[in-house]
């Protein structure tokens, strides 16, 4: 059981602790498959869930295709308990877009594993809060509206978290609401904050967990919830396409599902390796959506939402070591998405089980404070690792051929792959990080982008008031900058400031004042994406909790 323990000391209020057998930082499906996995091992153990959302999947933003392997091995009886994973994909398509025509590529082309035969589309939002309810029915007790703000660490070991302070104003000092935040100590915790969760980026650097390893590589994946007209409702369908509107050296693509009542989720996703700083994601998204082989589809729908969320793109050759003392990294805070087949929920699931097995033998044996590496030993073994290796090359030669040449050769080597388990390529690396791969501006073409048109193309205001995202206006800004001055001195003459361009959100301006430009910072915006702390090509930004419970309030995503 729990204790609850408060420090002795006078003013400022004490930070009340508490203890845990295990905590686990993030409600999204790898942190809540290791709740509901180590309570079905082991139903005395003390399991805590922060999440930073205000509820469970406020902050889950995904296609999202399922592939159901995971949840049927975490909970077989889904279908009866009401999982809310209903509608089945009918039809799987995959288009290459030219900018007047949609060529429909042949499923030969790609091997077995790339079919979504037997998948469903879904809201992860929702399935999350379902899974939410799960986990709390076997006694996890899970907090949403609390950011796990830092690590504890004593003597090289994980210790725990401590959540956010709240009542902090913006200039820092404490107002009359100042609580302290709260330390959670476990004997072990578990890191499930998704792509380039802002403690495991601490752990990474502290543990060296990526020495050796490919770096990470990303994308930003943007998405709109629309409700279509009945009539160009086509209930399964799964359409994925490349192409039109980005260029032949830019990585990335459409998405669109169609399920629910009416519901269709279109996003595109760019690859964070793109070089021309003028490239403006959410602008090619809103350009995509005007193909003639679309745009008829969305006439007479309505949007209903909008968010947009880093995506891991590194696949086997980044994924870092994953335990260190007193914890280990589940689901995308390690990057485990299969990118041909742009999905990692069912691999977050997996891996956060595999963790939670590791950790319920860990505390039957009486341990505490050690580097789980059974979980490592079991990862290696696992089909995730299996799956991702088939994959491994994919990244790499999209990223060197451009799209057009590498598709075949992408084909051909997941083919050769499945078929004989070798590539003709051993494992290519990916080279540089993300953030270094921008020409300069001067040496790159400029883009100009189409004004929305209000009914199928939108502005970024518009679009983050669909996100519902929502900050406590006087708190300290959660984009901090290492060096204010280097978005003026270095990035704008450099790169012609990308930030104003590759935020979903208009969180980043440049304006200019009477002395001169200034980097204006719009954080009540965010919506949690976190590609400013991937992308910054001086690596300038880092992402920190803000207050609990501020962000989007995704609803269907
Ligand atoms: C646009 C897009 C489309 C995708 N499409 C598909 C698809 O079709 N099929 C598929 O299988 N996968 C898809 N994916 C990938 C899939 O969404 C991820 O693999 C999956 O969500 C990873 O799960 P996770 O639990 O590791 O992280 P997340 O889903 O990101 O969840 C992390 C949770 O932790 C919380 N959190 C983070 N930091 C903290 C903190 N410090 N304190 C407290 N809480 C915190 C977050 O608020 C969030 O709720 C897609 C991803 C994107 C972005
Ligand atoms: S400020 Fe950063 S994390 Fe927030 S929405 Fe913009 S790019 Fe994403």
């Amino acid at each position: 059981m729990p204790e609850t323990a408060s420090e002795t000391s006078s003013a400022p209020p004490a930070r009340e602790s508490m203890a845990f057998d295990v905590v686990i930082v993030g409600g999204g499906p790898a942190g809540l498959a290791a709740a509901i996995r180590l309570k079905q091992r082991s139903p005395d153990t003390s399991v805590c869930l922060l999440e930073k959302g205000s509820e469970i999947g406020a902050h889950i933003l995904s296609g999202a295709v399922l592939d159901p392997k995971a949840l049927n091995e975490l909970i077989p009886d889904w279908k009866e308990k009401g999982a809310p994973v209903e509608t089945e994909v009918t039809e799987d398509r995959f288009w290459f877009f030219t900018k007047s025509a949609a060529i429909a590529l042949p499923h030969v082309i790609f091997p077995p594993l790339m079919s979504n035969r037997g998948n469903y589309i879904v809201s992860l939002s929702n399935l999350c809060k379902w899974l939410g309810q799960q986990a709390e029915a076997l006694g996890v007790e899970i907090y949403p509206g609390f950011p796990a703000h830092e690590l504890i660490i004593e003597d090289g070991v994980v210790k725990g978290v401590i959540t956010g302070d709240l009542g902090v104003a913006k200039d820092g000092h404490h107002t009359d609401s100042f609580t302290p935040g709260m330390e959670l100590r476990g004997k072990y915790t578990l890191f499930a904050e998704g792509a380039r969760g802002s403690l495991s980026k601490q752990l990474l650097a502290k543990f060296g967990l990526g020495d050796g390893r490919e770096p990470q590589k990303f994308g930003i994946g943007l998405k709109e919830l629309w409700e279509l007209s009945p009539t160009q409702h086509r209930k399964g369908l799964v359409l994925h396409g490349m192409g039109w509107p980005l260029d032949n050296e830019t990585g990335g693509g459409l998405f669109l599902y169609h399920w629910g009542d009416n519901l269709c989720s279109v996003g595109f996703v760019v690859h964070l390796n793109y070089k021309n700083p003028w490239l403006d994601p959410f602008g090619e998204f809103q350009r995509a959506k005007t193909h003639p082989a679309l745009a008829k589809m969305f006439a007479g729908g309505k949007r209903i939402g909008y968010g947009a969320r880093a995506i891991t793109e590194g696949g086997y050759q980044s994924v870092p070591k994953l335990s260190f003392a007193g914890g280990a990294l589940i689901g995308c805070a390690a990057g485990f998405v299969n990118l041909p087949r742009i999905k990692g929920s069912h691999n977050a699931m997996k891996t956060g089980m595999l963790a939670a097995d590791a950790v319920a033998e860990a505390v039957k044996s009486g341990r505490a404070g050690d580097a789980l590496q059974d979980y490592d030993a079991a990862y290696r073994q696992s089909w995730v690792a299996k799956d991702l290796y088939l994959v491994r090359n994919a990244k790499p030669l999209w990223s060197r051929l451009g799209s057009l040449l590498a598709l075949p050769f992408i084909g051909l080597d997941m083919w050769t792959n499945q078929l004989f388990g070798f590539s003709l390529f051993g494992t290519l690396g990916h080279g540089k990080p993300d953030s270094a791969t921008l020409r300069p501006a001067a040496e790159s073409i400029k883009i100009a982008y189409p004004r929305p048109d209000g009914q199928l193309t939108f502005d970024r205001a518009s679009s983050v008031f669909l996100s519902g995202t929502n900050h406590e206006e006087d708190q300290p800004v959660h984009l901090v900058l290492r060096d204010p001055g280097i978005p003026i001195s270095v990035n704008l003459p450099e790169y012609g400031e990308p930030a104003q361009r590759y935020c979903p959100a208009g969180v980043y301006e440049v304006v200019e004042a009477g002395s001169g430009p200034r980097f204006q910072i719009n954080a009540q915006n965010c919506v949690h994406c976190k590609t400013c702390d991937i992308k910054d090509p001086s690596q300038n930004i880092t992402w920190i909790t803000p207050e609990g419970g501020g962000g989007p309030n995704y609803t269907n995503m």
